[in-house]
């Protein structure tokens, strides 16, 4: 779904990664999320964290991958990925923890309570998204699809898409 867009660090089209393993496209991710999310003796082997994309693919055991073939499989990530996975648990907000049961228990009342919450502390500030989650970008695309609350996912791109200082 093109629910966001990348406007800072778009590729152009015939740059678009592709998973060696399952042949989804990946968006890439910024060195601090490999650097705080890999486990620290794949981050070693790997050497420099620049080159990498996110697969958000279910069911595919790699978690990222390079161009010149590096990868990095699910189980060297430190944090359960929670996109990828169709059992529980399935972690989709790491900054404010929330995953896809919490928003299957919160989706007979409709209240969309979970999305407002993550969406008002994101404004405030107070995430961390390229830290915390796998993707390296807000979780707000995920959990609005996983809510199944309709529209353009137009404040995740708001709230996380500026570079933070110190990044
Ligand atoms: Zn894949």
């Amino acid at each position: 779904m093109p629910a966001d867009h990348d406007r800072s660090r778009e590729q152009a089209p015939d740059r678009r990664a592709r998973c060696p393993a399952c042949g989804a496209s990946g968006r890439r991710v910024g060195e601090i999320t490999l650097r705080s999310l890999v486990r620290e003796a794949r981050r070693d082997e790997l050497g420099s964290l620049s080159e990498f994309a996110f697969c958000g693919a279910m069911g595919c055991e790699l978690a990222y991958f390079a161009a010149d073939g590096r990868t990095v499989r699910k189980s060297d990530v430190k944090v359960r990925i929670g996109v990828k996975e169709a059992s529980s648990p399935r972690p989709l907000c790491y900054c404010f923890d929330y995953s896809a049961e919490d928003l299957e228990a919160e989706a007979g009342a409709g209240s969309g309570a979970i999305v407002q919450e993550i969406t008002a502390r994101c404004r405030e500030g107070l995430d961390r998204c390229a830290e915390t989650n796998p993707r390296g970008a807000c979780c707000l695309g995920d959990v609005r699809r996983f809510a199944g609350v309709s529209g353009r996912s137009t404040l995740a791109a708001a709230c996380c898409a500026e570079p933070k200082p110190g990044n």
